[in-house]
């Protein structure tokens, strides 16, 4: 038994996999790319089925069983890491949206990507999107303050993506606000994003048909009830002109965002400079088509083969500018599937979080119970801590707190 693991540390199967030698240049475009959502389960699960760019990514180095060490793992606080080889305690980005009893809103909640003290906004919504709260470096500065010649661009279905890779010294930063992609105010928008917005107003407007379901999802394509009438899991990602939610949750919107990128890349040809540039990508309708349809049915299925054959297309162009690049695709964080599906797997105890714990409305039940009248609690649902309000008296905190 003690010679086994030596022996198989000294004498390499001939049939092992040789690493490639390492490069002796640097590359000239360094693409990093986030899958919103992309969960090591859900990678595991299909990662024999691709056949486009997530195959080839294959062929590289594969860290199969990610995952992350922080407690809080949303969207802001998982982007906030991938490029800052920072942990969220030191990103400053400790969740999504979070709870600043110090500041003057009356609901303290203050969104990870904007810049609060904006009169007249609010975390969700109105916001002013801001770099303000990460503190620390992304690769792309590091890059740029050692050369400023290298060009940071960061495009996402996301703003909190796009700025958490992104960073503080952009050249490009875009991302989707619902109804275009758009970036900091006073930026002028160069002639490929005028062209990519129109196109997506002309796909979104447009009514879209049932995607084919690739053999592979066939398995999947099971409705599962959700309530009220409604079932998810069969799902094809048709829709009605003019829906962009619809849209947002569906291979499209990755089909936008990538192009945006692939039209970015040629534009403003990166990587054919003296240095290296780096564009940062955040494919979000993967996460949208999670929350939407959960993670084991049709839809995810077919977003994930459809994600495969976008991000092939990509490479194909990146492969055509001749530019020696690198990729690195990874995830913000996981996610699990619908309580419903849960259940029929066998996890009997599976259920929905219950919208009247959330801290909003909790609050305003026990204020009313005990005839305060202002807010007694404050934080984010349906994840985050709790917080009781400061201008409480003794017993009335106490009260709140029983
Ligand atoms: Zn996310």
């Amino acid at each position: 038994m003690a010679s086994a693991p030596l022996v198989a540390q000294t004498v390499p199967s001939p049939a092992a996999p040789v690493a490639a030698p390492a490069s002796a240049t640097p590359p000239k475009l360094i693409v990093a790319i986030s899958v919103d959502q992309f969960s090591a389960d859900l990678f595991g699960e299909y990662r024999g089925t691709f056949t486009g760019g997530l195959a080839r990514l294959q062929k590289g180095a594969v860290f199969p069983s990610g995952y992350q060490s922080h407690a809080a793992t949303e969207t802001c606080p998982g982007h906030s890491t991938i490029l800052t080889g920072f942990r969220p305690e030191h990103t400053g980005i400790i969740a999504n949206t979070w709870t600043d009893l110090g500041i003057a809103r009356t609901d303290k909640q203050v969104y990870c990507a904007e810049d609060e003290t904006v009169p007249g906004t609010t975390h969700a919504g109105t916001y002013t999107v801001s770099d303000k709260h990460l503190l620390v470096p992304t690769l792309g500065e590091r890059m740029k303050a050692a050369n400023p010649k290298v060009r940071v661009v960061s495009v996402a279905g996301k703003d909190r993506a796009a700025v958490m890779m992104g960073g503080h010294n952009v050249d490009e930063l875009w991302w989707w606000n619902g109804k275009a992609m758009v970036s900091y105010a006073g930026r002028a928008t160069p002639a490929v994003v005028a062209r990519a917005n129109a196109a997506i107003a002309a796909r979104i407007a447009a009514p879209q048909a049932a995607l084919d379901v690739p053999p592979v999802c066939k398995a999947h394509d099971v409705a599962v009830s959700i309530g009220e009438g409604k079932s998810v899991g069969a799902g094809h990602f048709a829709r009605e002109g003019g829906n962009a939610s619809a849209f947002r949750a569906s291979p499209a919107f990755d089909g936008a965002i990538v192009a945006l990128a692939a039209g970015l890349v040629q534009d403003m040809k990166l990587g054919q400079g003296d240095t290296t540039d780096i564009i940062d990508v955040g494919a979000s309708a993967t996460d949208y088509v999670g929350h939407t349809f959960g993670t084991e049915g049709a839809e995810m299925c077919i977003q994930l083969q459809q994600l495969d054959a976008t991000l092939g297309s990509f490479f194909d162009l990146l492969d055509s500018t001749g530019v020696d690049y690198e990729i690195v695709l990874t995830a913000d964080h996981g996610g699990n599937d619908i309580p419903e599906r849960e259940i029929n797997a066998g996890l009997p105890g599976a259920q929905r979080a219950r919208i009247a714990l959330s801290p909003a409305i909790a609050g305003k039940t026990i204020a009313a119970k005990l005839g305060i009248d202002k807010p007694v609690l404050f934080g984010d649902m349906p994840n985050g801590d709790i917080y009781i309000a400061r201008d409480l008296t003794p017993v009335q905190h106490k009260a709140v707190q029983d």
